[in-house]
């Protein structure tokens, strides 16, 4: 769960992954989905995956870098890490994370509004 202190980057991509667990796991168990610190770390770093888990990552790594958003900002050509980092509130490696796989499946980036 959130601890205090954590930096904001990744209170807010824990916060992002929490919902994504109440948004596309809470039908699977009405008492709530147990979450861990532990097994969160593991997903994110060591390639590790567990469903949920990976679900919720992806979850999060859409909600606080949206493809349409970013995709638009890439084809201005605004690629400087930190103003992308800034821009999204986000740390180097959920950055590098998403643009990878955004990089896979490209027709994401080019839905836009
Ligand atoms: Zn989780």
């Amino acid at each position: 769960m959130v601890n205090e202190w954590d930096a904001t980057v990744r209170k807010r991509f824990t916060i992002a992954h929490e919902l994504g667990h109440y948004v596309l796991h809470l039908h699977q168990d009405p008492n709530g989905f147990p979450d861990d610190r532990v097994d969160y770390k593991r997903t994110l770093f060591d390639g590790r995956t567990h469903k949920p888990e990976e679900e919720a990552n992806r979850y999060a790594a859409a909600l606080l870098m949206p493809a349409p958003i970013l995709g638009k900002i890439l084809l201005r050509g605004d690629n400087n890490v930190h103003d992308l980092l800034g821009m999204f509130g986000v740390s180097e490696e959920a950055l590098s994370i998403r643009l990878n796989k955004l990089r896979r499946r490209p027709e994401l980036l080019y839905e836009i509004q």
